[in-house]
């Protein structure tokens, strides 16, 4: 099936289609600037640009694609997670074109569409398998038997996500918003054995209660008092080499626990999923200690972890062809929509 995707839960308007699993188109703008001075999204100014973005991201989305709207079989589009406000662009301008086209509409699950976006560079999912899915507002270890029916969540992050902490730590640092990327690239200059932060929820006695679950608060607050505590002294504060030890401990934990919760599943292929998927040394040390353990690693490129239209059209397109009922034309949308409900 040919479909297009609408993504607008956070600062991307991202319009992509497939057809099957090939990309055909994944036209994005951001408003990342436009938020970057107040350090976080600003959801009225994210409805605002999503506003002024969709139509001309759509007529982009089909020039790259070289087809017409009316060759399109389905429309997907996120209706949660996210912000309420910028969901609501996305959904008010998908079902203009169910409606207008006469085709139908399928709600997609954020969270989700971060793993099924994998099989339009590698192909149909392997299912069961084990998701790591890392973003800025989540942080999860899921088992995914159907992607288009239902995850089970294996355990989440008890406080802040893996995103919020690179951004936050990167904040502390002087670096700007979002931070992920830039501790990834400044990292590579720096020592990732300079300090020995933290590694949350990892003791024994964690385990027994947390043994899937995350928590990079403490570590947060780690880097920040390291931080302080340099600057009290009147020393410099070495940012790469900050900034690659915080982030060996958030790799270090995620990818333990994951392939932990695979092992544990008797799961042998291992998805990661969300814009924290795009993180250079995450990816390689899930590559390195997965392949010892006989465990298989699927990662998309890091184009497509951040926030994209291509991963809900690709969601939306094994939602055809596993033959799912398309939602109501007043499909709502739900900002809290949690990670379980992938049906709309
Ligand atoms: P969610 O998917 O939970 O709703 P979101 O959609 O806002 O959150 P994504 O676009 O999936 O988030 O991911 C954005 C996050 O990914 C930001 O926190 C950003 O800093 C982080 N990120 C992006 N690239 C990298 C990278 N190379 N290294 C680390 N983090 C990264
Ligand atoms: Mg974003
Ligand atoms: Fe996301």
């Amino acid at each position: 099936p040919l479909v297009l995707g609408i993504e607008t839960s956070c600062d991307e308007t991202g319009v992509g289609i497939v057809r099957g699993h090939t990309l055909l188109a994944d036209a994005v703008a951001s408003s990342v600037e436009e938020h970057a001075r107040f350090g976080g999204v600003v959801p009225e100014v994210a409805s605002r640009a999503h506003l002024e973005a969709m139509v001309p991201t759509i007529e982009r989305a089909c020039d790259t694609a070289g087809i017409a709207l009316r060759d399109v079989d389905a429309i997907a589009v996120t209706n949660g997670p996210g912000l309420a406000g910028a969901l609501l662009v996305g959904v008010a301008a998908a079902k203009a074109l169910a409606l207008g086209l006469g085709k139908p509409i399928y709600g997609v699950n954020h969270l989700a569409a971060h793993i099924a976006v994998d099989q339009l560079e590698h192909g149909a999912l392997p299912e069961p398998c084990l998701a790591l899915l890392v973003s800025g507002g989540h942080s999860s270890l899921l088992k995914v038997t159907d992607v288009t029916a239902g995850v089970e969540p294996l355990g989440a992050t008890i406080d802040d996500a893996a995103g919020e902490a690179f951004d936050k730590v990167a904040r502390l640092l002087g670096l700007p918003f979002p931070g992920g990327p830039h501790i990834d690239r400044v990292a590579r200059e720096g020592s990732s054995v300079y300090v020995d932060f933290p590694r949350g929820l990892t003791a024994r006695r964690d385990l027994e209660r947390h043994r899937f679950d995350f928590s990079f608060s403490g570590l947060k607050t780690a880097v920040a008092r390291w931080v302080e505590a340099r600057e009290r002294a009147g020393e410099p504060v070495p940012v790469s080499d900050v900034a690659a030890s915080f982030q060996e401990a958030v790799c270090d934990v995620l990818v333990r626990k994951a392939l932990d919760a695979a092992a544990s599943q008797g799961i042998e292929d291992l998805l990661i999923g969300g814009g924290v998927a795009a993180n250079s040394r995450l990816r390689a040390m899930a590559e390195e200690r997965a392949s010892r353990l006989g465990i298989r690693v699927r990662v998309p490129r890091p184009g497509l972890c951040t926030d994209n239209g291509a991963m809900v059209a690709a969601l939306g397109s094994e939602m055809v062809a596993r033959g799912r009922t398309p939602s109501p034309l007043d499909l709502p949308a739900d900002s809290s929509l949690p990670v379980t409900s992938v049906l709309a």
